[in-house]
């Protein structure tokens, strides 16, 4: 067994299988190194929204369950509930088992080397080398890619600075009767106000519901009492056949660097899920991509890289997580501003959000900036009785 490479990347999740895939398409010599045996269940909502499918540079229509056209956001309690449909999917459903199978799949047969059932343990500085250590032995690499999730062990090894924000998240695999299932076909379904500081969604699965709440609190609250309750609203209080996941979900990155001596930090290592949403495997894969693409570019030249990784990382991805986190701040710190901002500009609220999951907008093309938040707050955009809906108007944070 050959244990010496140029890159090891260290987790086969999107980001991880992602690198491996663009580095061997490339002639670099790459090993993925991962925990678990895959196919896994991964606790994940498996929802790849329009642009991650984008992203993504192998097909995976065939793992593909259901493609949603429709997404519904709504707030509880007030009632209000908005609906945008689009002649592309705004979110394709997938479990997180086959999904990445097809991944790890496509970087095997583009030239990676796959060691399964192989968790790192260490990672050591050897002079021109990194020594990846296994529980089955040692391997040798110029590079390290750490893809290994939220709770990257790579990096906390290496003493990488942090200052993540992980939040907590619960996903339940729901079997419910055919009839009920058929009433969520097609549609992605958000819900804000389940939950103070967080919100729920339920996505159609082939044979079932991947049902989920998250909570921007760190603490997180009661979540299960509040899934027992989302459960209740939805009709789907009584069903037995219920499989109970939970996780964490890094919705602010680290405060870098991404890149430190010969390791590069990817995906949910380097804390790239998307604050409003919590979705994380468009920027898993593309800062995977990237970071290849800074090895392939710079000829694995350390500085070069480290150099080139950063840029591309403060040009796309940094400062998108930045704005999505204005939005975030609304959505979830300021619930009165949030009725007020769902009673009077939902659709646009919804039609924005469902661009920038379905990769025709981003968070940046929207006008929604600390000075557009702040309008929000002025006085006389207020009715006399509170926060209630005025008359609607153009201009407040969201321009179509
Ligand atoms: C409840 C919940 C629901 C979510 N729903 C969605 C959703 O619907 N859509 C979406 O886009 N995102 C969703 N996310 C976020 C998404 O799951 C992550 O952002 C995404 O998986 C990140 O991909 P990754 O490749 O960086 O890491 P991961 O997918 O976490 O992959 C990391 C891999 O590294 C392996 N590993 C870890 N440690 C080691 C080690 N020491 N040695 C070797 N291997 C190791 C793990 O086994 C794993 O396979 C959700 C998250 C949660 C918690």
């Amino acid at each position: 067994m050959n244990t010496s490479y140029d890159v090891i990347v260290v987790g086969s999740g999107p980001a991880g299988s992602c690198t491996a895939w663009r580095l061997a398409k490339a002639g670099v010599t790459v090993a993925v190194l991962e925990k678990a045996a895959l196919p896994r269940y991964k606790t994940c909502g498996g929802g790849v929204v329009g642009r991650a499918m984008q992203a993504l540079p192998v097909d995976v229509s065939h793992v593909v369950e259901q493609d949603c056209h429709a997404a519904q956001l709504s707030l509880f309690p007030a009632g209000l509930s908005f609906t945008t449909h689009r002649p592309t999917p705004i979110v394709s459903m997938t479990m997180r088992d086959q999904f990445d199978y097809a991944l790890l799949s496509a970087a095997q047969a583009a030239g990676a080397v796959i060691h399964q059932q192989c968790a790192v343990e260490n990672v050591l500085f050897q002079g021109d080398f990194l020594t990846v250590g296994t529980h089955a032995g040692s391997m040798k690499a110029k590079f390290v890619v750490a893809a290994d999730g939220a709770l990257s062990s790579v990096a906390r090894n290496m003493g990488l600075a942090d200052g993540r924000v992980l939040i907590p998240a619960l996903e339940y695999e729901v079997t419910v009767p055919r009839d009920r299932l058929d009433r969520f076909h097609g549609t992605a379904r958000f819900d804000f106000g389940v939950l103070p500081h967080g919100c729920a969604w339920t996505f159609p699965k082939t044979d079932h519901l991947s049902i989920g709440v998250l909570s921007t609190a760190q603490r997180g609250g009661d979540l299960k009492s509040s899934m027992a309750r989302y459960l209740d609203q939805l009709g789907c209080g009584s069903v037995t056949q219920v499989e109970r996941h939970g996780f964490v979900i890094p919705i602010r990155p680290r405060r870098g660097p991404f890149a430190d001596e010969r390791i590069l930090l990817v995906g949910d290592a380097a804390g790239f899920a998307d604050p409003v949403t919590g979705e994380g495997i468009s920027f898993a894969i593309r800062s995977g991509l990237m970071a290849a693409q800074s090895l392939i570019d710079r000829h694995l030249e350390e500085e070069s890289v480290k150099h080139a990784y950063t840029r591309s990382l403060a040009e796309t991805i940094l400062p998108e997580l930045e704005r999505g986190r204005w939005l975030a701040r609304l959505l979830y710190n300021f619930p009165r501003v949030r009725s007020w901002a769902f009673a009077r500009q939902g659709q646009r609220l919804c039609e924005a959000v469902t661009d920038v999951m379905a990769g025709k907008r981003s968070y940046r093309d929207l006008a929604f900036t600390p000075r557009t938040l702040l309008k929000l707050l002025t006085p006389q955009s207020f009715t006399r009785s509170g926060y209630g809906p005025t008359q609607p108007r153009d201009g407040h944070g969201l321009s179509s």
